[in-house]
């Protein structure tokens, strides 16, 4: 089955329209039926559109219709309201005001089209479900260790306690123009894929694109790419179209692939790409920035030292506990 993800939702940007148009429509039978005179006037309102067409250049008569018009939408307004409805009631009211339903505001998408995006996204990886548990206001800084080990300089608790205040500055730096990319990185079950997934959140809530896989299911996209038939190609270049044109590409569980030297190159071009066209990118590890030079190239650990964040979560393996359902 070929994923489309754009026509889906330009599909559904065009059946807003339509709605939007219906509604309207028996709002209108609704008006005239009650008060009989609005089709008289919307009729009369019709046949002066069409004088002000034929008379274009005729100053005289133009602006006497478009006197007349004016007083017909006045009695209109006040018919309505006389009879119980807004004066407003036969506007149209779109879904999305901001972009009256197109989509798209000049040649940027709305965030109303964007939403939509990251809704097919998100239940093409799965994740839609899980961001719903999974974010900032369910998150429980409690359910971290408070007491320190011999051999830590803070407690997991105050550890993630910062970790959650960076994420939190990267959504609004995101949010303001361009934040710098963080790699986390840690054992698992130390809760990276939560911050991930609640970062995630608030960057779509803001409407914009993102783009989030474990780092596995993303170089397997492009060596399926690769080798795959011209008629299979198609459905994987719409995927690797939305991972660079998404606004925020999240990679998880870095290191936990099986690795080869293809898609060791593959890694790096997608972080020079993201570099090249300024967007951000969130990467989660199980290696450390100076352990990735054993498993990939040199120059992705010189590109994550010098453009990222680099930050460690630590503690203990919180899967084996079931506290607050979090993990
Ligand atoms: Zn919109």
């Amino acid at each position: 089955m070929r994923i489309n993800i754009y026509k889906k939702v330009n599909d559904t940007i065009l059946s807003r329209k339509l709605e939007d148009k219906k509604n309207r429509e028996i709002r209108k039978r609704e008006v005239i039926k009650k008060v009989p005179e609005f089709r008289d006037l919307t009729k009369r309102e019709g046949e002066i559109l069409f004088e002000l067409v034929s008379n274009i250049k005729n100053k005289e008569i133009k602006l006497k219709l478009e006197e007349e018009l004016e007083i017909i939408k006045d009695k209109k307004k006040s018919l309505l309201e006389e009879n119980g409805f807004s004066s407003d009631y036969l506007e149209m009211r779109y879904y999305c005001p901001i972009c009256k339903d197109e989509g798209t505001i000049g040649t940027k998408n709305c965030s109303c089209k964007n939403e939509l995006i990251n809704k097919e996204i998100y239940k093409l990886s799965g994740l839609y479900n899980k961001i719903i548990y999974q974010n900032f206001d369910t998150f429980d800084l409690n359910i971290f260790r408070k007491n320190r080990k011999e051999n830590e300089f803070i407690s997991p608790y105050e550890n993630m306690e910062g970790v959650v205040k960076i994420a939190k500055a990267f959504c609004q730096d995101f949010k303001n123009g361009r934040a710098k990319n963080i790699f986390f990185y840690g054992q698992v079950g130390t809760g990276k894929t939560f911050i991930l997934n609640s970062i995630s959140k608030e960057i779509m809530d803001s409407g914009k694109i993102v783009y989030y896989d474990t780092a596995n299911s993303l170089f397997n996209l492009y060596t399926d790419y690769q080798f795959s038939n011209f008629e299979d190609k198609e459905k994987y270049r719409d995927k690797i179209g939305l991972v660079e044109k998404s606004d925020l590409l999240v990679i998880d569980d870095l290191g936990a692939e099986p690795l080869n030297s293809l898609k060791a190159s593959i890694f790096l071009d997608i972080l020079s790409k993201r570099s090249l066209s300024a967007k951000n990118v969130l990467i989660s590890s199980n290696l450390s920035p100076y352990e990735l030079e054993n498993f990939y190239d040199e120059r992705v650990r010189s590109r994550i030292l010098g453009e990222y964040n680099c930050l460690e979560i630590f503690g203990d393996d919180l899967r084996m506990r079931s506290l607050g359902g979090m993990f």
